[in-house]
């Protein structure tokens, strides 16, 4: 029976050493050794078993929580390798966050920049085309507290405040050529950045007299088409440190749009103005003058304001011709014209009525006044002496002046009574105005 047991037990050890692997088939053998050595003290057989039998499950339970403290340290590792690769893929996610979030962005501002282009190619109008512009540059960029925008003026090579905006929807205070920010843009044809204008080390901005409008922090870029330097377009923030360069960016995207606009819008105007135009006078054409007369009496029957006609006519200009010659004659047409327009008031309208004869509507003046200015007119010609081909000579002019609504209540009869009281004042001797 104990010989039958101990089999059992010894059966036991041996697959509990097979399971367990090597070190527990060492320590197995290592117990059969004792047991020799045991055997050879001639100890019991069932002592010696007894013995080998709780060695045995001491060194199984050994290797068995050993066993079990490895794999608590693998797994440990294993966690730790979990903890490790969910950390990267959160930062990747949060990557794919903030380009999936800066994608969002860019396609709200290309759609900003299509609606822009939309908008802007929708008009010809200048002072619609610079409103839009300096709207929609401070909706685009969004952290400015203004927005202007300058054209350049060609003949006087300077910069001409065109269109301001503040953040308000009103109109925003600005120098009327530009400040020295606008003078360095306008010399660089460059994009500029201005974080703090007191600490900018390219300009004395506290020495500097003109108004800076409160303006801390700026950006502002050119406008430029075929190379050639449109204007600027500028924004404006109290704040130092409001614009960044991607600000920048976005804003020399929006002038680059513009550019296109405003020059389309600057041609129109100058086709316009040429087709309304004299060419060698400068003055409007008889057809355009002819429509501003109409526009006239519809405004003064509305406001009752009077209004005044002069028809002149230059003495014996055809003598001038033939003694000086015809290109001459033409340089004396255009400075008698320059005259003429420079002597009358801001809102009266002048024009080239026919060869050497001009007409001018003296707005909102009564008849005493214009009769004034038209002698004024009259003697500033006489009195100024004409150099053609070196040799100094007088001019002399005639006019006719009728009064709205006195001598005429509509256009043809205006026009008919100034003719005849011009051509009384020639046959009256030239060189004078008559009144019918
Ligand atoms: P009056 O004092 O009666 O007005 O004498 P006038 O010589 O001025 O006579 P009139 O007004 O009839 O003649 C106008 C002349 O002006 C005829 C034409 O040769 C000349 N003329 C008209 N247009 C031009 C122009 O564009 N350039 C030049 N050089 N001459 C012109
Ligand atoms: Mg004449
Ligand atoms: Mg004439």
């Amino acid at each position: 029976m104990t010989s039958a047991l101990l089999l059992c037990f010894n059966l036991i050890i041996i697959l509990g050493a097979i399971y367990f692997g090597l070190s527990g088939t060492l320590i197995i053998g290592a117990l059969s050794l004792l047991t020799v050595f045991w055997h050879s003290l001639k100890v019991t057989q069932f002592h010696f078993q007894a013995l080998f039998l709780i060695a045995t499950t001491v060194s199984m339970l050994y290797i068995y929580f050993s066993r079990l403290i490895n794999r608590g340290k693998v797994i440990n590792l294993e966690l730790e390798n979990l903890d490790e690769e969910r950390n990267v893929l959160a930062v990747e996610l949060e990557h794919l966050r903030i380009e999936n979030s800066s994608f969002k962005e860019k396609l709200k501002r290309y759609a900003t920049l299509k609606d822009l282009t939309e908008t802007l190619s929708s008009t010809l109008d200048l002072e619609r085309a610079s409103s839009l512009v300096t709207t929609e540059a401070l909706r685009i960029v969004g952290k400015a507290d203004g927005c202007l925008l300058y054209l350049v003026d060609n003949e006087k090579q300077e910069l001409k405040l065109v269109n301001t905006r503040a953040a308000s929807g009103q109109q925003k205070g600005g120098n009327k050529k530009g400040d020295i920010f606008d003078q360095w843009a306008f010399k660089q044809h460059m994009p500029l950045l201005i974080r703090d204008v007191y600490k900018d080390f390219r300009f004395d901005a506290g020495s500097y007299l003109g108004p800076l409008h409160g303006a801390r922090s700026l950006i502002s870029a050119p406008l430029i088409r075929e190379n050639k330097l449109l204007g600027i377009l500028r924004l404006d923030s109290v704040s130092s440190d409001n614009f960044d360069a991607n600000d920048l960016r976005l804003l020399s995207i929006i002038s680059d749009l513009s550019a296109a606009s405003i020059q389309n819008s600057l041609l129109y105007q100058n086709t316009e103005k040429l087709a309304i135009t004299d060419g060698l006078t400068g003055m409007f054409v008889h057809r355009y003058f002819q429509k501003r007369f109409d526009e006239e009496i519809g405004r003064s029957l509305w406001t009752k304001s009077p209004f005044a006609l002069l028809m002149l006519d230059i003495d014996n200009f055809k003598s001038y011709n033939d003694k000086y010659g015809h290109i001459a004659g033409d340089i004396l047409l255009k400075q008698i014209a320059r005259l003429i327009s420079l002597s009358v008031n801001p809102g009266d309208i002048v024009a080239r009525y026919g060869g050497e004869e001009f007409a001018v509507l003296i707005v909102d003046t009564p008849g005493p006044q214009a009769q004034k200015l038209a002698e004024w007119i009259r003697e500033k010609i006489e009195k100024k002496p004409f150099l053609l081909r070196r040799e100094t000579t007088n001019v002399s002019i005639s006019g006719g002046l009728t009064f709205y609504p006195q001598h005429g209540k509509d256009k043809t009869t205006l026009i008919r009574t100034a003719d005849q009281a011009l051509y009384k004042a020639k046959s009256e001797g030239k060189n004078k105005i008559c009144i019918p």
